[in-house]
């Protein structure tokens, strides 16, 4: 439902959580973060309930401090509100988190193929799929995140915003979106994602709309823009002016 993700110097914890916090008026069951720590490992926290359940959780448990990080506020489609459902969703070499907006209408039988190769699953939702799928397809292209995408959208029928980080990959998040929202935050040596700009408002008035049927990476220096097949396409600027 709301999708927020940030590359750049700052822990990205605060960020995350005050994006979710801006994106709450579209309503959502279940809120997550995944972060990638100055250790380059992986640390994910995920709950039911408001973004408050979350936000207590972190604060009785923190997860370590990372410069890169996606969040997700959730309105569940495929499985219930609970923790296990909720966003991120791992791949299953537990390196790679996803966030999706979305339903994808095939997923059962991506997920039949992927339960036939032995693949485990841990949640009911239409996203793991999409998640182990793309982990699958990032080992087989040798850990290039953007050619897995591009594998990997073309598989996908239905509506995505798909964001996704490796811990191989540290100050790097890559997305994709077919009928649903993703819009770029381009800021001073950091970079944002997010389902639409109160996601990052706050912090940059400088987007770029990304278009139907594209793959976009970020950087804390760079912004990469493809089609779905890996073809530079031009991007809109356009500059937030709502107040925040
Ligand atoms: N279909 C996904 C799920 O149920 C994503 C829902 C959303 O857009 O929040 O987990």
């Amino acid at each position: 439902c709301g999708i927020v993700g940030y590359v750049g110097p700052r822990d990205s914890q605060a960020i995350l959580l005050a994006g979710l916090a801006r994106l709450e008026y579209r309503g959502y069951d279940s809120a997550g973060v995944a972060v990638i720590d100055g250790n380059g490992d992986l640390g994910m926290r995920k709950r039911a309930g408001k973004l408050k359940v979350l936000r207590d959780d972190l604060e009785a448990n923190p997860l370590a401090d990372g410069t890169t990080g996606i969040g997700h506020t959730r309105w569940a489609t495929h499985g219930g509100p609970t923790d296990t459902n909720a966003h991120p969703h791992l791949a299953d070499d537990d390196k790679l988190a996803v966030i999706h907006n979305g339903i994808i209408e095939n997923f059962s039988e991506i997920k039949a193929d992927l339960l036939s190769e032995g693949c485990t699953f841990r949640s009911e939702t239409d996203t793991e799929a999409a998640a182990i799928l793309l982990g699958r397809e990032y080992a087989a292209s040798g850990g290039d995140l953007e050619a897995a995408f591009r594998a990997v959208v073309s598989r996908l029928e239905g509506a995505f915003t798909l964001l996704a980080m490796h811990e191989d990959h540290p100050g790097l998040v890559v997305g994709a979106r077919r009928n649903s929202p993703l819009v770029i935050g381009l800021g001073e040596g950091e970079n944002f994602l997010g389902s639409d700009v109160a996601a990052f408002v706050e912090h940059t008035r400088n987007a770029l709309a990304i278009g139907q049927d594209q793959i976009v990476s970020i950087t804390p220096g760079a912004v990469t823009v493809t089609d779905f097949f890996g073809e530079p396409v031009e991007v809109e600027p356009f500059e937030v002016l709502w107040d925040a």
